[in-house]
């Protein structure tokens, strides 16, 4: 029932994206700074924040906020994608991570074999890595 008006009130709405997520965590750690610091000036720029995500999640103009979620993916994406990374390598103690001493790339290699003759896949450099 309540559901329904909800699923109701939200058709042909934008609902959330990555930049509201950004922002509704932005506009928390805000918050909480305020409320450490007690400086109102930051009390005031969470509530911009979160008003305007609300905003945005209510919007009907789907294209202006898919752009802004755009430019905003197009900036944070290189940041995401290394988090993402990082998280992947954390959990993966299958395997060894480093970079290809010649051009940088990432690469990985089983755990426990010994020293072992690496061949990048990127710029085809061979070098000993032990793993
Ligand atoms: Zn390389």
């Amino acid at each position: 029932m309540i559901r329904n008006a909800i699923a109701r009130f939200m058709y042909g709405r934008y609902g959330n994206d990555q930049l509201n997520i950004f922002l509704a965590v932005l506009y928390l750690a805000l918050y909480i700074l305020y409320l450490l610091t007690g400086w109102e000036g930051l009390a005031l720029l969470s509530y911009v924040l979160i008003g305007y995500t609300i905003f945005r999640t209510l919007s009907r103009n789907y294209d202006r906020r898919r752009g802004e979620n755009a430019k905003f993916m197009k900036l944070a994406g290189p940041f995401l994608g290394w988090c993402r990374l990082r998280r992947a390598m954390r959990r993966d103690k299958e395997h060894r991570y480093f970079k290809c001493p010649s051009c940088g790339q990432h690469l990985r290699v089983p755990r426990g074999k010994g020293t072992i003759t690496v061949t990048c896949r990127s710029c085809g450099a061979s070098f000993q890595e032990k793993s």
